[in-house]
């Protein structure tokens, strides 16, 4: 498993790119707000990172090893969102119950997109095509799609995309993805 070389400022909720791990000592400024004595945690979490992990470590060229792929890649992704419009939720009510209840209502990935937009008054395909990543949301609905087919029916049939490429696409752009989603959220007031 390697690290990202991205950090999560515990001061201010910003994630930011350390390659060089300046920030590892905690005298050293955060790049975002300047906090000092903060402790920074990497990004994403070990959760995150282990999926990735495994998807790295599968032979896309193996149907067996695709499928198991497809499935790790779209979970990875459902918890980075579920971490980005949870940090969300909490910018709109402090309590845990109501955040759970928020959340248990709007499951899947559709709604939760669906729920990002309204929280936080952005549009995400927007925010994407904006900064490059313009096929971002396609990939990710294509994949999407065969993981359900996969764990609903075992298997997906032929697909007008090129799996491997869009697996790896998705995997190569989910941190800056999720970081920017993460950071513009992030600047939005608390009501
Ligand atoms: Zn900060």
């Amino acid at each position: 498993m390697k690290l990202t070389g991205y950090n999560k400022c515990q001061h201010c909720g910003e994630i930011f790119k350390d390659a060089n791990h300046n920030t590892a000592k905690l005298n050293n400024p955060s790049p975002c707000c300047g906090a000092t004595n903060e402790s920074r945690h990497h990004w994403p979490t070990l959760d995150v990172l282990i999926l990735i992990g495994l998807v790295e470590k599968q032979n896309l060229d193996d149907f067996k090893e695709r499928k198991v792929a497809i499935v790790f890649v779209a979970t990875l992704l459902e918890m980075l969102l579920e971490e980005t419009v949870t940090k969300l939720a909490y910018k709109h009510c402090n309590s845990d119950t109501a955040v759970e209840a928020l959340l248990d209502s709007y499951q899947g990935r559709q709604k939760r997109i669906a729920l990002f937009n309204k929280l936080s008054g952005l549009k995400m395909k927007e925010l994407l095509n904006n900064n490059g990543f313009t096929d971002y949301l396609f990939w990710w609905e294509a994949i999407s799609t065969l993981r359900n087919k996969i764990v609903h029916q075992g298997f997906y049939a032929q697909t007008e995309i090129d799996v491997n490429m869009t697996i790896r696409n998705l995997l190569n752009n989910s941190i800056d993805v999720f970081a920017l989603l993460n950071n513009e959220s992030n600047l939005l007031q608390a009501n």
